[in-house]
């Protein structure tokens, strides 16, 4: 399991310690020396909880320079965006696919129940992802396999032999209808799973059997009872009730513009200059951690920026108080939500960005 240092990542951790203790997991992070303090704290704080080490994985552990400047260097100053994400690549998930080697693997990965992305983790296809946290553990490509016109007589015998009888008036009438325009494979995933989600894990357990996944070769996966659904809420509560936390950029701090009060903070982890940060979150970092602020305009001093706009420009008082005023209204826009939890002008952002880095 990959700790990003996030919330996510972390809460299932603690959920699968906790909630399945015979699965034997292995813990990695992989370190680009650029996250906020919180995130190390975030970590140790889980190691304790865990009692197990979380292996630090460097991309170039050689180097006398942390992994990430290492990069910048090679990459001749060129800092990456959203359309040239050469750190992800490289701090993320070489690292990772190096560590497995060619080792048949289970990669579990917080992804929760109320998030509609699929986390690219890895395409090798020795390591396989599960989702514990969504009712649907499995990854899309294997749903594809499952549900794809030419496997229908396999998923029709594995229901057959894997269902009650009596459950089969009800049942294969479903199983056996093609996907058509009106019947699209989300819907038919849909209808499985609210018909039965343990049989259907269990089918689709039966059905990797012939195939070179990595769970072809487990005799048992204790995930297949699994029919829980997590969401954000969830995951705060999983992480306070354990004693580990939630790191302290995720708590709003109040700030004012014109006289009217907002709150911002940080909606994930990962390197303190994420180019995929929002602006505001851009600004708390200015007025909440210059230090680390200052480092981030120290990158731009070869003409390369983070995102469109330089830092220099962003901090203008003036633009300040324009980026707080649009963050304010769009909270104000949001205030109806019902979670106690929620970093509402982060809201819709937060599923922008790379499993890897912020899960
Ligand atoms: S957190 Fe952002 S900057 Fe850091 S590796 Fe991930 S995508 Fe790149």
């Amino acid at each position: 399991m990959g700790i990003s240092g996030g919330k996510d990542s972390a809460a299932l951790a603690i959920y699968l310690r906790d909630k399945h203790p015979e699965l034997d997991i292995e813990y990695y992070f992989s370190d680009t020396g650029k996250e906020l303090d919180e995130t190390y704290e975030l970590i140790s704080n889980l190691e304790n909880y865990l009692g197990k080490t979380i292996t630090r994985l460097e991309a170039a552990p050689d180097s006398p320079e942390d992994s990430f400047d290492h990069f910048v260097k090679v990459y001749g100053g060129y800092l990456p965006s959203s359309s040239a994400r050469w750190c992800t690549k490289k701090l993320k998930l070489e690292p990772f696919e190096q560590f497995v080697g060619n080792d048949p693997v289970v990669s579990y990965v917080g992804i929760r129940g109320d998030e509609d992305r699929e986390g690219y983790i890895s395409r090798k296809p020795n390591i396989q992802s599960i989702f514990p946290f969504r009712r649907n553990i499995w990854s899309e490509d294997v749903i594809q396999k499952v549900l794809q016109a030419d496997a229908l007589p396999r998923l029709s015998s594995h229901y057959r032999e894997l269902s009650d009888p009596a459950q089969h008036s009800r049942l294969l009438p479903l199983v056996d209808a093609p996907l058509s325009r009106g019947f699209s494979q989300t819907q038919k995933l849909n209808a499985l799973l609210d018909a039965d989600v343990r049989l259907f894990n269990r089918v689709v357990f039966a059905f990797l059997r012939d195939t070179a996944y990595p769970l072809a070769q487990a005799a048992e996966f204790s995930l297949l009872d699994n029919d829980e659904n997590l969401v954000r809420a969830d995951i705060f509560h999983l992480l306070r009730k354990s004693g580990v936390g939630v790191p302290a950029y995720y708590e709003k701090i109040t700030f004012e513009v014109d006289g009217k009060k907002g709150e911002y903070a940080r909606s994930r982890s990962g390197c303190f200059f994420c180019f995929f940060q929002q602006k505001i979150e851009w600004v708390w970092l200015y007025e909440q951690h210059p230090k680390k602020f200052a480092l981030a305009q120290a990158y731009e001093k070869d003409g390369y920026t983070w995102m469109e706009e330089s830092l220099n420009d962003l901090i203008k008082p003036e633009r300040i108080r324009r980026i707080k005023l649009d963050a304010l209204a769009k909270q104000q826009k949001n205030s109806f939500s019902t979670s106690a939890y929620l970093l509402d002008v982060l809201d819709d952002e937060e599923e922008v960005g790379c499993a890897s880095c912020f899960i």
